[in-house]
């Protein structure tokens, strides 16, 4: 339980605060901006919008 070790990063795009580090629990694998959810519906979205 080393919470000094863990770092919070607000999502700019869910407004979550998340994990950051420790890397095991990381919510930004994907990204280093958005969390990995906010990851998978811009990519879902993005998928979707035919224009
Ligand atoms: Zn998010």
């Amino acid at each position: 339980m080393n919470e000094k070790e863990s770092e919070l990063k607000v999502c700019p795009l869910c407004d979550a605060p998340l994990p950051f580090k420790p890397i095991n629990i990381s919510y930004y694998n994907k990204s280093n901006k958005i969390c990995d959810d906010c990851f998978e519906i811009e990519k879902n979205e993005s998928k979707e919008k035919k224009v």
